[in-house]
């Protein structure tokens, strides 16, 4: 059976991206958008006369995926718990405290999971790059490289620090080992930390490289993206997963079986 899916900031990037996606998929059944301004999606450019609303319906049993503004989450999240409908958030900048506890409530009812970074490949490369790190030990250093676009007002990138974290955690360190780049005398690398690299130019999407260098020997994991569609592809691929998984909370760890 198709699953029943509700957009909330449709007419943004991400949104329209998804609903361009979710249209020409046949296991996907759109009951409507939701953003600031009512109409149908052919006011997005999208060939379809399914309804733009202003609020969320309340369609029992239905995925809503979530990428609006974190200012407008718990008030997603609210009405999936109230309603018993399943939520797929990327919207980011919650507090992580905020979201936990507004996940929790969703999950009591249905399906409920949220990733800063729902590219497949990405994700993949989390659990990659901890397995590695656990893997090659403490004589491996460890160096992050992330390149955007000159526009991107924040470093290290969120998929950066996602990779950090997950090294981190399968070696029982903290974010106090990273370090933003480097400058002047800064002595030599202490063991065991982590250094973290941006730079900035022209317009690239996104590009990621972690190094593992150790004596005599370099592994580089690397991930480029070309097109925020590998968002909204994993978007649509949790918003499948949590429709079939019942009441709960998920991780896209969860979603592609790591
Ligand atoms: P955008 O600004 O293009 O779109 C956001 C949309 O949400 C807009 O159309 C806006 O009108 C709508 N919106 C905001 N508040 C609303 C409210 N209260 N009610 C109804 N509609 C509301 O932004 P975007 O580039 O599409 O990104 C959206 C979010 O997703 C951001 O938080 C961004 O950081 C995040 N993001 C996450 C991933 C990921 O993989 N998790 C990838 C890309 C972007």
């Amino acid at each position: 059976m198709a699953i029943q899916l509700v957009m909330h900031g449709a007419a943004g990037r991400m949104g329209r991206s998804i609903l361009g996606l979710a249209l020409a998929d046949p296991g996907i059944a759109i009951v409507a958008g939701v953003d600031r301004q009512a109409g149908t999606l052919r006011d997005l450019g999208l060939a379809s006369d399914v309804p733009m609303l202003t609020a969320l319906p309340e369609k029992p049993g239905a995925v809503v995926i979530d990428f609006s503004h974190a200012t407008a989450f718990p008030a997603v999240a609210a009405h999936c718990a109230r309603h018993g409908m399943a939520l797929v958030s990327g919207t980011t900048g919650v507090a992580p405290a905020d979201q936990d506890r507004a996940l929790a409530a969703v999950a009591a009812k249905a399906g409920a999971l949220a990733a800063p970074n729902m590219a497949i490949g990405v994700n993949v490369v989390f659990r990659i790059a901890a397995q590695l790190a656990k893997a090659l030990g403490d004589d491996f250093d460890i160096e992050i490289v992330e390149a955007h676009h000159n526009q991107k007002v924040d470093a290290p990138s969120g998929t950066a620090l996602g990779i950090a974290d997950a090294i981190l955690a399968a070696t029982g360190r903290t974010r106090a080992d990273l370090v933003d780049g480097r400058h002047g005398h800064t002595g030599p690398r202490r063991k065991g930390e982590i250094g973290m690299h941006a730079l900035r130019m022209g317009d690239v999407v996104g590009d990621h490289t972690a190094y593992f260098v150790g004596g005599g020997e370099r592994i580089l994991l690397g991930h480029v993206a070309h097109g925020r569609e590998i968002f909204a592809r994993g978007a649509l691929r949790a918003a499948r997963f949590v429709a079939g998984a019942g009441p709960g909370r998920y991780t896209m760890a969860d979603v592609l079986g790591l």
